[in-house]
This record gives C-alpha cells, sequence and structure tokens, in this order.
C-alpha cells in the first residue's frame, strides 16, 4: 500500500479522484492528510480567476527531489456549481498525473480519463458536431490521451456507425438480455451469476427457474407487443445459457418467438455458448432450428494448466473440439474470448493461444485484459495467482493488436474496467461485416438493454435525454423464483413511464 499525503483541504474534497490517478500508478494506494510517514507528499493549489480561467499546480516531493506541474484551462462561462467542480476535479487530475509521470517514468495511455467510456464520449463529440480533427484535440489537451489510443477510439466509432447507420436514432427501438444463471463449475475470475447446475438441478431449482424464465418472457413480450417496440438484438447470457438441456432451450426459444413482437426484425440473436463443456450436436441443432446467428465458444486460454488453475474443468481440446463441432455443423458466426494475464501465463502462452485461433479464424475474437473484481475467488485469494507485469501484459495487448490486423480482424468496440491489469482496455474484434450489435448497444448505451431472467440489469436510456435508470432482477435462482412477478410489475411500470406519456400523466395526476 503506497500512503500519498495531501494538504488537507485536497483530501477532504478530492479524496476519490486523487486516489483513482494515484491507482494508476500503484496497485493500492491511500490518500492521507499530511503525515510523516508518507511514501509520497505532494502539495496541491488552484485559483478561480475572473476571466473564467482555472489555474492548478502540484509539487511532488520525495527521496530529496522535488517534481512540479502547472496546468491552465480557460472557459467561455462561469459555469454551474456543479460544472465548476468537475473543471477543478479535472484540472488537479491533470497536474497530478503529470507529476507521477515525470517521477515513475510510466505514460498514462488513457491520461486522465476515467469513468467514461472512451468511445462514448467520442460519440457525444461527434453528435455535438465536432469532426474528427476537433475531437482529437479536446481528447489530447482536456483529457491527456495518447495519439495511438485517439485513432483507436475512431476507428472504432467509425466502424460502429457502418455496423448500426441508424445509430443515432436507435433509441427508440430496445434490446434484450436474458440470464441463465447456470454454469457446470464457477471459474475463479468470476464474478457473474453462475451457479452450479447439478446441485440446482437436483434442488429442483432449474425447473422453477425456467418456469419462471418463460411467464417473464412472456410478460415482457406482451407489453413489447402492444406498445409497438421493435426488437434491435437479444443476448442469452448468464452463467451459460447451453448449461440447461437442448429441450428446455428449445422451449424458451418457442417462448421467446412467439412473445417478442416481429421477430423477423430483430437483427441479431446471440446465445453464449461459452463452455465448451456443454455443447453438444443436440444443442446446436436447436439453435439452428431457431436461426440463431451468433454464438460464443470461449477458449480464455489454450493451456490446459491454465484452465485447470482457473476453475474452467474442460480442456483445451475440448474447446477446439467444440469449436469446429459447431463450425461443421453450419455455426457461421463465433466469437471467442481471450483473457491475457491469466495467472502463470506470459507472452510464451498468449502467442500459442494466438496461433491456435489462427487455425480457427471465428468471425471475432474479444481480447479481455485480467480484472480482478472484488467478489472473485481470485482476488479472495490473489496470493494465489501469479501473474504477469504490467509490462508483459502491454506487450501481449499489443500482440493481440497486431495479430488481429494481420488475420483480417477489425476493433470494433472497447471497454476499460477497474481493477484492469496495467490499466489496460479489453478491446472486441470481428472480421469486417461480423462485428456484434449488442456488443456496440451495450458499451454505448444508446437504447433501453431489458434484462429479463437471473442477474439481468435493466438499463433504461430516456430516448431524448439519454438520462440512464437501473434495475436489476435478483441474483440467485431461488431469489428469483421468489421474486420474479414483482420485477415484471416493476419493470412494466419503468417502461411505462418511460415511453408512454398518458401512462406518465397518470402517474403525476
Ligand atoms: S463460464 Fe463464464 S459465467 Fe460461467 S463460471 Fe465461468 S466465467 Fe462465470
Amino acid at each position: 500500500m503506497k500512503k500519498i499525503a495531501v494538504n488537507k483541504q485536497f483530501k477532504e474534497d478530492w479524496n476519490r479522484v486523487l486516489n483513482h490517478i494515484a491507482n494508476l500508478f500503484y496497485e493500492d494506494s491511500k490518500i492521507v492528510v499530511t503525515a510523516d510517514d508518507a511514501d509520497l507528499s505532494f502539495y496541491f493549489d488552484y485559483t478561480i480567476n475572473a476571466d473564467y480561467s482555472i489555474h492548478t499546480e502540484s509539487r511532488l516531493e520525495v527521496d530529496g527531489q522535488i517534481f512540479t506541474s502547472h496546468y491552465s484551462i480557460q472557459y467561455e462561462t462561469e459555469g454551474t456549481e456543479r460544472e465548476q467542480a468537475i473543471r477543478i476535479k479535472r484540472a488537479l487530475s491533470h497536474v497530478m498525473l503529470d507529476v507521477l509521470e515525470q517521477y515513475t517514468g510510466m505514460t498514462q495511455q488513457w491520461g486522465i480519463l476515467t469513468g467514461v467510456r472512451p468511445t462514448k464520449l467520442y460519440h457525444n463529440y461527434r453528435k455535438q458536431g465536432l469532426n474528427d480533427e476537433e475531437i482529437f484535440e479536446v481528447l489530447k489537451t482536456d483529457f491527456r490521451i495518447s495519439d495511438s489510443k485517439i485513432s483507436l477510439m475512431r476507428e472504432i466509432v467509425k466502424r460502429q456507425l457502418q455496423t448500426i447507420p441508424d445509430l443515432d436514432d436507435i433509441g427508440k427501438e430496445i434490446s434484450i438480455y436474458i440470464g441463465v444463471p447456470f454454469c457446470p463449475t464457477k471459474c475463479a475470475y468470476c464474478t457473474f451469476p453462475a451457479y452450479a447446475i447439478q446441485s440446482n438441478r437436483k434442488a429442483g431449482r432449474v425447473e422453477s427457474f425456467i418456469d419462471g424464465l418463460h411467464i417473464e418472457i412472456r410478460e415482457m413480450g406482451k407489453w413489447l407487443k402492444e406498445n409497438n417496440m421493435n426488437i434491435t438484438s437479444v443476448y442469452w447470457g448468464g452463467g451459460t445459457p447451453t448449461s440447461i438441456e437442448a429441450d428446455e432451450m428449445d422451449a424458451l426459444y418457442k417462448t421467446m418467438f412467439e412473445s417478442f413482437p416481429n421477430p423477423e426484425n430483430i437483427r441479431e440473436i446471440t446465445v453464449e455458448a461459452g463452455r465448451p463443456d456443454t455443447i453438444t450436436p443436440e444443442k446446436i441443432e436447436v439453435l439452428k432450428k431457431w436461426g440463431i446467428d451468433r454464438i460464443s465458444v470461449n477458449p480464455q486460454s489454450y493451456t490446459d494448466e491454465t484452465l485447470k488453475a482457473i476453475g474452467r474443468h474442460h480442456t483445451v481440446q475440448e474447446t477446439i473440439d467444440k469449436f469446429w463441432l459447431s463450425r461443421n455443423s453450419g455455426m457461421n458466426n463465433i466469437n471467442m474470448d481471450l483473457i491475457i494475464g491469466l495467472p502463470n501465463e506470459g507472452i510464451e502462452e498468449f502467442q500459442h493461444s494466438l496461433d491456435e485461433s489462427e487455425k480457427m479464424q471465428p468471425e471475432s475474437l474479444t481480447v479481455h485484459t485480467l480484472s480482478f473484481k472484488r467478489a472473485s475467488e481470485m482476488t479472495h485469494n490473489k496470493e494465489k495467482y501469479k501473474v504477469a507485469d504490467r509490462e508483459t501484459v502491454t506487450k501481449m495487448m499489443e500482440m493481440a493488436s497486431e495479430w488481429t490486423a494481420k488475420n483480417g480482424y477489425v476493433p470494433y468496440y472497447l471497454y476499460r474496467q477497474k481493477n484492469i491489469l496495467g490499466n489496460l482496455e479489453n478491446v472486441g474484434y470481428s472480421k469486417p461485416g461480423e462485428e456484434s450489435i449488442y456488443n456496440i448497444l451495450i458499451m454505448e448505451e444508446v437504447q433501453t438493454i431489458l434484462g429479463i431472467g437471473c442477474g439481468a440489469s435493466t438499463k433504461f436510456v430516456n430516448p431524448e435525454t439519454g438520462k440512464i435508470t437501473q434495475f436489476h432482477n435478483p441474483k440467485d435462482p431461488a431469489a428469483y423464483i421468489m421474486t420474479f412477478e414483482d420485477a415484471i410489475e416493476k419493470k412494466i411500470e419503468m417502461l411505462n413511464d418511460l415511453y408512454l406519456s398518458d401512462s406518465k400523466t397518470a402517474v403525476q395526476e
């Protein structure tokens, strides 16, 4: 733990932002008021001038060395109190990042950008009427983002607009996420709602959950039909939605196609078949019967020892066999996920994963960087898992980028997470024309994603203002079985409020 001392006012008012910047450089840091035993001592100051400019400065004293930074920015208006707070926060982030870069010799490719999805920010500036050059300038000077990351953002935004030409107008439609919370076993890095299917089957919870899911699909479909909503995309996730039996999948897809309005207009349906050990010829036949476009078969790694260490309980050979089974049975839009920085993996193992991927050429490849999420087994027992250092992780990201370009893939979405190794990003690559519509929609938050089933979150996006409200279905199957009817009622109420102005008036009255 790095103890970072700052002058009093700054800890009280700006603790969160200063801590965030410090965490870009140190795995674990804590901001304290000036203390003798601090590892680093900062002094900050700022002034707001009559011409609406803000000036900030910082000084870092460490090991007898002094590093300083100044930053000034001019605004055209005084701004509200809230806007002023954001401006100060940004200006302080600049000077803190600058001195830490000087002291550590590290460069933060994403600059001070925190808490905002990079490409969503790019789209926002685009919608405000800025051209690519103007956006480049803002991202570089206001956020200190590197040229290469800005280029990546630009390329992704362009690709997204090609995939969904009506992206700016898609808010009038809706997408659906359906969560099936079962997996054969729980992976060590997992924080998704994933419960061991066998024990839940014995306890009767799988059947009860599926009964509830049929009802929820029907009820939500009824509302969508009655209100003439078009569905853009549907995503079956979880857990692993192919953990259940083929006849159970078949019955659920039947309910979906019967209940949803104009299913022929749905642009994409994805089913996560993430765990290869759940894929069988019968289940593939069911997917084909319903014309499901897109599946995921996720290797994560092509090293058996790694799969064992992270509790995947399937072999590399099984991933390869199930990929070819799917491919040879006519599945022609297959996504595969790889994770950079899994325990004991370095350049060699990752190169091996890329070499194996090369033989299969899936339509899309999502490259995740391992993140230590608070609730995972891996985070709780961090010392048990030896992971690559920042430099190696960065190198592996570069390898992924070079490999995908060489194999004809293009990046089409990206996201960043907290506690992600090396403060890097996750990037979704695809062969041109095979981009996942759902992935773009969920990243850019441009339309409501209605969550159905266990652990499914609904993000209601106001089509006019873009304001987001959330609702979470229960994560645990036992809780879902008890409360799904309440969840249906609440979501219908929220949908009415958002899309039906008459009902809004009625509620207000
Ligand atoms: S397969 Fe996916 S959802 Fe299931 S336990 Fe592993 S990471 Fe979690």
